[in-house]
């Protein structure tokens, strides 16, 4: 019998599996890439401060060091083809440092604009003639001589720290001049962001996913309803998003995807006024939490999408095959139910409920306002997955 041998040509991925990816950061999305690249071969990394951490759990390595010591950026470095990051404020300074060592996806260019909402804005701005997006009318603060001299027309408004905020934190609404002076101080004078309040009629995010040959996929607008700045629901198909509306923030993504010479998974938030403007709030530089119903839902899902990505192997197919609806769920539900047995006992009566896919990231200590799994309903019809939403939120005491 002739023997097949193989040509090395016929391993073409630079990031063949059976060889390491790496990740900065260890929550929960870092946990979910590694479930992906471990299923597709690989073995995965993690560099992560704490020891206790749900990526650390799933890695096949867990690197315990702060995100910028030298060492553990070389050792990550060397031993994987490719590093990615789950935390967009992993220094942007160690993944260039990383890039001498590995390909790093997305690079530290691109997620050092998504680290700074000025830089970001500006960015956003930029794109406008092509992208047919602006961000909302804003003002940066550096100083509280800078709020003396906004025009009213931007009050109310939200004023945001520039760097380090994410689920609503580091953010205070303000209805007048003397409050975003006090909200300033609060804040301890850290550079800000003043942005008018804008009426949103919804809010959606759009999730792509570039690769390092120039090819971007974009995956169906996702309609997301926020409860005090956390992310609670994800729909998908948007029971508000028109075809117009779904078509304008995609090629927006698209445009801004390449703009920015992106490689891997890119989140963009988008508000949608009650006029029908569309509006761009932010990026961030990795799968994202709206991004999570893509597990259950799609062909391929954020998580693979990151993996081909940053292994330089072809994008996959992001088409959604079934209606969706992905609830998060907040450490809050630990305590509204007095004991961790009568909630975890809740799994069960969840788990019965048609289309449920349960998703639990592994954390030992919930606290309010903490991301500690999420679950998805996936069904024939948008309104048979919305009636499992609804039996979910009755069944876990949350307010529809
Ligand atoms: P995350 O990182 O979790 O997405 P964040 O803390 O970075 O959130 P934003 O996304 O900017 O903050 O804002 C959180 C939410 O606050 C938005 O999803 C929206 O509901 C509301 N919001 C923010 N900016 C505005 C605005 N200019 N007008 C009206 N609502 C706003
Ligand atoms: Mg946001």
């Amino acid at each position: 019998m002739n023997k097949v041998t193989l040509s090395a040509a016929a391993f073409k991925p630079h990031a063949s599996p059976a060889t390491w990816l790496g990740v900065m950061g260890g929550g929960q999305l870092g946990r979910m890439f590694a479930h992906a690249a471990q299923a597709m071969g690989y073995k995965v990394a993690v560099l992560e401060p704490s020891s206790d951490c749900p990526a650390g759990h799933a890695a096949d390595h867990l690197l315990c060091a702060s995100y910028t010591d030298p060492a553990a950026l070389v050792d990550l470095g060397e031993q994987c083809v490719a590093v990615t990051t789950e935390f967009e404020n992993v220094p942007a300074q160690s993944l260039a440092t990383l890039a001498g060592h590995s390909f790093v996806a997305p690079s530290a260019d691109c997620v050092s604009v998504a680290q700074d909402r000025l830089i970001e804005k500006k960015f956003f701005t930029d794109c406008a003639q092509k992208s047919g997006v602006m961000p909302a009318p804003h003002h940066a603060i550096t100083c509280v001589a800078d709020i003396d001299s906004i025009d009213e027309s931007f009050f109310p408004g939200i004023l945001k720290t520039a760097r380090l905020g994410y689920d609503g934190k580091g953010q205070v609404r303000v209805t007048s001049r003397i409050e975003a002076k006090a909200a300033f101080d609060n804040l301890q004078g850290v550079g800000c962001v003043l942005e008018k309040m804008l009426p949103l009629a919804y809010e959606i995010s759009v999730l792509a996913a570039r690769g390092a040959d120039g090819d971007a996929v974009v995956y169906p607008i996702a309609e997301n309803v926020h409860r005090d700045g956390i992310l609670f629901t994800t729909t998908v198909p948007g029971p508000n998003v028109t075809a117009d509306c779904a078509a304008r923030a995609q090629a927006a993504t698209l445009e801004i995807i390449g703009r920015l010479n992106y490689v891997g998974v890119l989140c963009i938030e988008f508000f949608v006024l009650e006029d029908g403007t569309l509006v761009v709030n932010e990026m961030a530089p990795r799968p994202h939490n709206s991004g999570h119903y893509t597990i259950d839902a799609c062909i391929t899902s954020q998580f693979a999408q990151q993996v081909r990505a940053m292994a330089r192997l072809p994008l996959g197919d992001p088409r959604q095959h079934s209606p969706v609806v992905m609830l998060n769920i907040l450490g809050d539900l630990w305590f509204a139910h007095g004991s961790r047995t009568a909630v975890e006992s809740a799994w069960n009566q969840l788990l019965a409920l048609p289309g449920a896919n349960l998703h639990l990231y592994g954390k030992d200590d919930p606290r309010p306002g903490r991301k500690m799994g999420h679950v998805s309903f996936v069904a024939p019809t948008l309104a048979q997955a919305q009636a499992s939403l609804q039996a979910a939120c009755k069944l876990l005491g949350l307010p529809i």
